[in-house]
């Protein structure tokens, strides 16, 4: 016995309906970008400075990818409740995910700043699929939102397992061997290769696949990467967009968010604030820095921009810190926080 085709339809039909139904709405797009549109409950106001950095940010981490401008799909990042989450990206215990539908990226996200899914929503505008180890990896190394130095992942003694692995899953070690991969490849053979290696191994390929896909690219093998790197330490590419503020008599200074000002990037509700404000300072004289933040038990961020991995300590700034501080274009970022006096972060020359 089979179902006729007319019985079939219609329990298609109905369960497809009990999907729709069952799906909970998705909230209201509020603002609109060249490629990037915010979409928010109306509670929610989303700061003016949002989706101009969402934009800065993902053009400037497609140009590292040697993907242009143009490539960049139509995006809508969702800010959702967990619930939601789960149920658009298919399982519990996942935070947020990226997904192509037709010619347009969808984002959920729970967090309103998400820099790992927009990640994949570049990788997404213009490649493939890709294996696991590499869009995870890929995602985790340009994610930038708390920059810091490690040392080899543990996880690199299930390497095999890990790189066979061909649906993504809230795996820890895909994303710590991923990145680690992701960085090593990048800083010895160019970003460049990170696209060449995508596309020359198939998210379905076996261990022993993807190492000949890697042979085949990078012209070693994946061992001889893990060996030569042994003991080094690995970080995530600051990825900063525009142009440093200048230094005023000696000293550089960004101050926190106060609301939704023009150029704060965040979100905020009638209980909540997610705002931070971005500054970026050009050091042109290597030495040693006095770097203040007026007000106490704050937290600050001052990350060196690009691929080096510059400072050891890049969050927790709390009155005066001495830091070496090489030549370089930084990002120091103030956070407002609700019931939180405003306050400044100031950098100079040690006297
Ligand atoms: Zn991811």
């Amino acid at each position: 016995m089979s179902l006729s085709t007319r019985s079939l339809v219609v329990l298609l039909s109905a369960l497809a309906l009990a999907c729709v139904e069952d799906e909970q709405p998705l909230p209201p797009v509020q603002v609109s970008g060249e490629f990037v549109s915010y979409a928010a409950s109306p509670e929610v106001e989303v700061c003016p400075g949002t989706v101009p950095h969402l934009e800065g940010w993902m053009t400037a981490v497609a140009d590292q990818l040697g993907i242009s401008t143009e490539s960049l799909l139509q995006t809508t990042y969702y800010l959702v409740d967990d619930e939601v989450v789960a149920e658009r990206c298919g399982g519990e215990g996942i935070g947020a995910c990226a997904q192509r539908v037709g010619d347009n990226i969808e984002i959920y996200a729970g967090s309103p700043l998400s820099h790992h899914e927009l990640v994949h929503a570049v990788q997404r505008s213009a490649w493939p699929l890709g294996k696991p180890v590499l869009s995870e990896g890929i995602a985790t190394l340009f994610d930038d939102g708390f920059p810091h130095r490690v040392g080899a992942p543990s996880a690199l003694m299930q390497l095999d397992d890990l790189i066979a692995i061909s649906d993504p899953q809230p795996e820890t070690g895909l994303y710590t061997v991923g990145w680690f991969l992701a960085y090593w490849v990048a800083v010895r053979h160019g970003e460049q290769a990170l696209e060449d290696l995508w596309l020359a191994v198939d998210p379905s390929a076996t261990a022993a696949e993807f190492r000949a896909g890697f042979e085949q690219t990078l012209g070693g093998s994946l061992d001889e990467l893990v060996e030569d790197v042994d003991g080094q330490n690995h970080c995530q590419f600051v990825t900063c967009v525009g142009e440093p503020s200048a230094w005023v008599d000696g000293s550089w200074t960004v101050a926190s968010p106060q609301g939704c000002e023009a150029d704060v990037v965040g979100i905020r509700t009638p209980d909540h604030e997610d705002l931070r404000r971005y500054g970026l300072v050009a050091v042109e004289e290597a030495g040693f820095y006095e770097v203040t933040v007026t007000a106490a038990g704050v937290s600050v961020s001052l990350a060196l921009c690009g691929r080096e991995c510059g400072l050891d300590y890049t969050a927790g700034f709390s009155g005066t810190t001495t830091s070496w501080l090489a030549v370089g274009v930084y990002r120091a970022e103030a956070y407002g926080i609700a019931g939180q006096a405003p306050y400044e972060i100031q950098i100079r020359p040690e006297p």
